[in-house]
């Protein structure tokens, strides 16, 4: 037998695969999706097995081949779909196959770790192989294959007498922490009593006799206020003990999650739930645009329809845009089906990701929550596809490899025929588009569950604060709402857009600002740490006293922080509790979801945030949100400018008067006649859809046009010209004179880590050509940048034009 492998070389020239020959004691575990080791002319390499096959590729003589050495996997992490995925992904979208194979596995198995063999049945073993193992009942992957035995061992791996276990290494392997526990064999009713006359310590040993089955840390002790000089003097006379305990990695398994009774569907609720089931049922690829306002109750039609999936024997994938930002959204789900769900994202350890998705991979869960790489998630057999927030610009990996997780759940939901939706509030224009020309079908929820109303929105506008005298951040109808509410005892939002809140330094004499020496940027000041820095390469410096233009020692900070901001607003509100969420407060793992706790717990009266806070906040006492300033993104050198201010002041909008208690909605700005405002304000996303359509169309973008964005950069900027003349050359050549090519010209950031960036921008509808296009100059400037490190980057469909 040979298995065509592609090897783990990242590099354009080896990106096919090549033929191995199986030796014979691999060729019962061998399966298609594992990982081997192989030698490669004078290396030895990893590699993806792709295919298996009796016939070479072409008449050559088998026994020149190489073999596997060996075989990394005891169970392949790559579905056959996976595979079959990666070969679509590089053929439409250039992509090397080795990048999404690695894209698409968990980084855990990048690390290290070994892999065992485990005994699960000893009865069913022959002697003979038994003696391999040791006494914990292991028996490393390794050495099996070295000594001959994986022949004797895949049939008792399949009938389940043998399993797979894998260790990772210390730092990604379980955490220890330090616990307490009870030393047995004393009478603890004795005990007890002979510690009646110290409260502290009866205490202590009190609770650890509750507590015996769990697992009690030091920290916990400390946490509820236990006396530590108590429980050291429970050490010292030996009725208790320190120890190292295992924390399990699984985040949510020490909690007990309350079941969430399922709610009885609204009419319309229940018309998105049949059309969802009847293509499910008659196992039929289709996609669903779900566009329900904030409230409307589209997570329980997710909810809904997943059971129904899992009654079906089928699984469900559930991607949202950034899972920490959604806390609220993973306990709903785990409330409601437990420890069927896997939980995926960035916040995991490397080793807590791999868990997961070794659940998913070994059939031990049937649902996924996920941020955008999830939607790699190795499921043999999807019943359902969900995006929530689809139009979320997150869902797009701008790294290479560049994909967009709506594209691959759409391949997804074709191989499994099963139903894709897409779900938003305030969904993208294309998604929309495709609805109204009948490609995806539209279900509407358009009105809040139990006909709760829409916030009432106000509209400020801040150049009549200006003129009026008031130069504040606040304005005078925010301050008094602000105000009315902390008397009430009601709990308030505001939301600052990230873009405005940077500060950097300015000379007042000269107009100096520092910039970045490597590229084309002003450096951000980070008050915290009394550092410059860029944003884009990582460079760093202390400001200095005096302007390095003019040697005038007026240079200050200017612009203002989200801190500052902080600063300002509690200066304003002395008595109010501020709960500031940004990158920087944040930035600790489980600090976002601990503030948010706080939040729902009323330890705090004004949440203070960024875009993290727009997004599944659902409390009940919110009534008032503030925006400080809707301009920031208006403003934008992008032609998404106006939707992605729609859509942020739409969810932002959407956190206030969720349940009971009515809510209001202040928006500040400079521009109150944009419409981008003032159909948020309408809760009008039809008129908002169709003003912007216009302007696309007039404009020649997306949904009308399709775009790639085509980046040429090197230090020198010569090399970058000459480059640009011609891939713009070629692109003429190749596409018909329906096609829009654009530039070359300077990017909007022109300059990056000391090179120089030019743009061409291609819009079309249809080029037969193009992926010849494409492939053309992909290969061409691979070659380039292998030896002048002049480097194309092909943006399919960008997100963003910057
Ligand atoms: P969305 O995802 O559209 O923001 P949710 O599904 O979160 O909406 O629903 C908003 C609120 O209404 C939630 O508290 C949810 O439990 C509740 N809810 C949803 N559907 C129903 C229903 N059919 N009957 C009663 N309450 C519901
Ligand atoms: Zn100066
Ligand atoms: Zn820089």
């Amino acid at each position: 037998m040979i298995a065509k492998v592609i090897v783990d070389i990242p590099s354009k020239s080896v990106d096919f695969t090549f033929d191995y020959l199986i030796p014979d004691q691999m060729q019962a575990m061998i399966q298609v999706g594992m990982r081997v080791i192989v030698p490669f002319g004078p290396r030895t390499v990893q590699g993806y097995i792709m295919s298996l096959t009796d016939q070479p590729d072409s008449d050559m003589d088998i026994s020149k081949l190489k073999k596997i050495k060996e075989i990394q996997d005891i169970q392949p992490e790559l579905t056959q779909e996976l595979i079959q995925l990666t070969e679509w992904y590089n053929q439409y979208f250039v992509t090397k196959r080795i990048s999404m194979l690695e894209a698409m596995l968990p980084s855990a198995i990048k690390a290290k770790y070994t892999k065992y063999f485990k005994i699960e049945s000893f009865s069913e073993v022959p002697q003979q192989l038994q003696l391999k193992f040791n006494n914990e009942g292991l028996y490393p992957y390794k050495e099996a294959q070295s000594n001959n035995d994986l022949t004797a061992i895949t049939p008792l791996l399949k009938q389940g007498v043998i399993s797979e276990e894998t260790k990772l290494t210390q730092n990604v392997s379980k955490k220890k922490q330090r616990a307490v526990r009870l030393i047995e064999g004393f009478d603890v009713d004795a005990v007890l009593g002979s510690l009646e006359k110290s409260p502290k310590q009866y205490d202590v040993y009190a609770y650890l006799i509750d507590e015996q089955h769990h697992t009690v840390t030091l920290k916990q002790l400390d946490e509820m206020s236990f006396s530590k000089s108590s429980i050291d003097t429970l050490i010292r006379k030996g009725f208790i003990e320190k120890y190292d305990a295992i924390i399990d990695r699984d985040p949510f398994e020490t909690r007990v999650f309350e079941q969430d009774e399922k709610q009885v569907l609204t009419t319309e609720q229940q018309v998105a739930y049949d059309s969802i089931i009847e293509t499910i049922e008659s196992q039929q690829q289709r996609t669903f645009l779900l566009h329900g306002v904030t409230g409307s109750g589209k997570t329980e039609v997710y909810l809904q329809t997943i059971e129904t999936v899992l009654n079906l024997g089928k699984q469900a994938m559930m991607l949202v845009p950034e899972i920490a930002l959604t806390p609220q959204m993973v306990l709903r789900f785990k409330r409601r089906f437990g420890d069927d769900v896997a939980v995926l994202h960035s916040g995991l350890s490397k080793g807590e990701r791999y868990d997961e998705w070794q659940k998913i991979r070994d059939g031990k869960a049937s649902v996924s929550v996920g941020a955008r790489s999830s939607v790699f998630a190795p499921f043999k057999n999807l019943g359902m596809i969900i995006i929530d927030e689809e139009h979320e610009s997150s869902y797009k990996q701008e790294d290479y490899p560049r994909y967009h997780a709506r594209d691959i759940a759409q391949w997804r939901s074709q191989y499994h025929h099963c139903p894709l939706i897409l779900g938003s509030a305030t969904p993208s224009l294309e998604s929309f588009a495709r609805a109204e020309k009948g490609v995806y079908e539209l279900l509407a929820l358009p009105s809040r569950v139990n006909q709760k109303i829409l916030p009432e929105v106000d509209i400020v506008d801040m150049r009549e604060e200006l003129s009026s005298g008031n130069r504040s951040m606040f304005s005078k109808q925010l301050h008094q709402a602000i105000e009315e509410k902390l008397a009430r005892q009601e709990q308030i939002v505001l939301f600052l857009n990230r873009r405005g809140y940077a500060s950097f330094m300015l000379c007042r004499d000269c107009g100096h600002v520092p910039q970045c020496p490597n590229c084309d940027i002003s450096l951000t000041y980070h008050k915290s740490t009394d550092q410059l820095k860029c944003h884009y390469c990582g460079y760093q410096a202390t400001p200095s006293n005096q302007c390095p233009n003019c040697e005038s020692d007026h240079i200050r900070q200017v612009g203002t922080g989200t801190q500052r901001v902080e600063e300002l607003l509690q200066q304003t509100f002395p008595e109010a509790r501020i709960i500031r969420m940004d990158v920087d407060t944040t930035s600790r793992k489980g600090a976002h979801e601990k503030l948010l706790e706080d939040f729902g717990e009323g330890k705090g009266d004004i949440l203070l945030g960024t875009q993290m806070i727009a997004k599944g906040l659902d409390f009940p006492n919110i009534t008032l949100v503030g925006v400080l300033n809707a301009d920031t993104m208006l403003n934008l050198p992008d032609f998404r400018a106006s939707e992605r201010t729609f859509q942020l002041l739409t969810q932002v909008a959407g956190r206030a008067g969720r349940h009971e208690k009515e809510g209001k909605v202040i928006i500040q700005t400079y521009n109150p006649e944009h419409y981008a405002i003032k159909d948020v304000q309408a809760n009008n996303f039809k008129e908002f859809y169709d003003k912007e359509m216009n302007y696309r169309k007039l404009g020649k973008y997306p949904p009308y046009f399709f775009l790639i964005n085509f980046t040429i950069s090197h230090k020198d900027m010569k090399k970058v010209m000459e480059a640009s003349k011609h891939i713009h050359k070629i692109l003429l050549q190749y596409l018909t004179d329906k096609s829009l090519v654009l530039g070359p010209s300077p990017a909007a950031l022109s300059r990056i880590n000391k090179e120089y960036r030019f743009q061409i921008l291609i819009k079309y509808k249809q080029e037969p050509a193009l992926v010849d296009a494409l492939k053309y100059l992909d290969e061409y400037y691979h070659d380039l940048y292998v030896k002048d490190k002049l480097s194309l980057k092909i943006d399919i469909n960008p997100q963003m034009l910057m």
